[in-house]
């Protein structure tokens, strides 16, 4: 156990759950419209957090179009529609934590310079309309945490 993570359990600021409670609160925060964050990264997974476009400082910067979506995160896929599956429910449009869909002529319209990928309109959605695709002219993300530090470094010169 790395210490930060001993000393948040130490201060009672933290606490363990087990596997199965893990992953119901990864299936709550699902329904709850969260977005499912890790290290942005292939493997070896240190960190995650499920965040809402309201209060994160991430998710909820960029919904609030503070700063510009490619400055604040590596974003490797958007959101694919199909067009002929979509029945203009709007199921999307309310969920999306970064507001970037909107209903035009009963369609859902995607912006996909603020589309983050994260796939949350896709469990609203009663048609199975949407799906996630990788962003043109994109490399693979970092093979592990390791590596993601090691490209944060390089593009800061380090
Ligand atoms: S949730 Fe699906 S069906 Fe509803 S508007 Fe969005 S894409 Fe269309
Ligand atoms: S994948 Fe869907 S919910 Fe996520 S940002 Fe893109 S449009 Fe919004």
């Amino acid at each position: 156990m790395t210490i930060w993570r001993s000393s948040l359990l130490d201060r009672g600021l933290a606490r363990k759950v087990s596997k199965d409670e893990a992953l119901k609160i990864l299936g709550d925060s699902e329904k709850e419209g969260l977005v499912h964050m890790v290290d942005n990264a292939q493997g070896q997974i240190k960190h995650t957090c499920n965040c809402c476009g309201h209060y994160c400082w991430n998710v909820g910067i960029i919904r609030r179009r503070k700063v510009p979506r490619d400055s604040l995160m590596e974003v490797y896929f958007t959101r694919r529609t199909e067009m002929e599956e979509c029945i203009g429910c709007g199921a999307c449009e309310e969920i999306c934590p970064v507001d970037a869909v909107k209903m035009v002529d009963e369609k859902a319209e995607v912006d996909l310079d603020w589309c983050i990928g994260c796939g949350v309109c896709g469990v609203s959605c009663p048609t199975g309309a949407i799906g996630i695709e990788r962003r043109a002219g994109k490399d693979d993300a970092p093979k592990d945490f390791e590596h993601l530090h090691q490209k944060i470094r390089a593009e800061r010169g380090l």
